[in-house]
């Protein structure tokens, strides 16, 4: 695997593999891996001939009280991990080669990319300016990459639909794929932060997903107009299994509209983020999964 921290040389790399007629898939990543975004690197080797990993925590998409100075890091690790998965490459940029003018929030950014539309609801609520900072690291890392296809998981769902939005508001020549959440055996979302759980918090965990599969189940067999009762009941449930806060439940069509009373509860998804301590967790389903005839729903 062909490893390096400089822009000139990841493109010279691309280039190369595509001048030689190769299709190149990247897949972005925060590091700290996990086989869920191996499964990206996976996806990834089927579609294209030659698969780029990347490593960079952002410091654009964490707010001003977030995690940016914790968020947990093992560089040596990632790499072997992405070899090991069969990358052809790995681009792990400082953030002084990413943001030379020392931007460390998208208000100190000269040049920003604010998509509108998608961004204002679930974790744009609740995270001012997170989706800026995530549109315009990602922008550039397409810009400097210059791949074919980029895989994202749909873990962080309401990202993907934003990413998808900007290729085609801006007409960026890359094609944007999302692929399953990965769970743990107990039904958790893999998740880097879980790194941060104290073992009675991660016994709580897998309750996110659990409650909304269940919400998701409830809404495949009492329909849309049922949403609001469910969600408010979601979020009773999730504090009385022991998360400390409960950010949102939310029940959002696939292309986030609010749904209404007629909507067809299979286009639907369920999606929460709620907190354990200090830690963030995010997680969504959706209702087509979790028919109440689905042989394979989890508990
Ligand atoms: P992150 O390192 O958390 O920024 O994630 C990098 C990419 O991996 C994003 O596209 C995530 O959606 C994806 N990802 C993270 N966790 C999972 C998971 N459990 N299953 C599938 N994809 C994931």
């Amino acid at each position: 695997m062909r490893q390096t921290r400089q822009i000139d040389d990841v493109r010279a790399l691309v280039r190369e593999w595509r001048s030689a007629g190769e299709t190149v898939g990247a897949v972005m990543t925060m590091g700290y891996l996990h086989p869920g975004h191996l499964s990206l690197v996976a996806a990834a080797r089927q579609d294209c001939d030659r698969v780029l990993g990347t490593v960079f925590v952002n410091p654009l998409q964490f707010g001003p009280a977030e995690d940016y100075g914790t968020y947990p890091r093992d560089e040596a690790r990632d790499l072997a991990m992405l070899a090991e998965a069969g990358c052809d490459g790995a681009f792990m940029p400082s953030v002084q080669t990413m943001f030379p003018n020392g931007e460390r929030d998208p208000r100190d950014s000269r040049t920003t990319v604010h998509l509108q539309g998608l961004t204002e609801v679930l974790c744009g609520r609740s995270r001012p300016g997170h989706f800026v900072g995530v549109c315009t690291e990602v922008l550039k890392m397409f810009n400097i990459l210059g791949v074919d296809i980029s895989y994202f998981g749909e873990k962080d769902y309401q990202q993907y639909l934003v990413i998808r939005a900007m290729v085609e508001d801006l007409a960026l020549p890359v094609r944007v794929v999302a692929c399953p959440t990965l769970r743990e055996p107990d039904g958790t979302a893999m998740s880097s932060r879980h790194a941060y759980l104290a073992p009675a918090e991660r016994a709580i965990a897998p309750r996110l997903y659990a409650t909304l599969s269940r919400t998701a189940t409830a809404l495949a067999t009492r329909g849309s107009g049922a949403a609001a009762d469910l969600t408010d009941q979601a979020c009773t449930d999730l504090l009385a299994q022991g998360f400390t806060a409960v950010e949102y439940v939310e029940v959002r069509d696939h292309r986030l509209a609010e749904p209404g009373p007629q909507t067809d509860p299979r286009t639907l998804r369920v999606f929460g983020a709620v907190h354990l301590g200090g830690t963030r967790l995010i997680d969504n389903v959706a209702v087509a999964e979790h028919q109440p005839d689905n042989p394979t729903e989890q508990p």
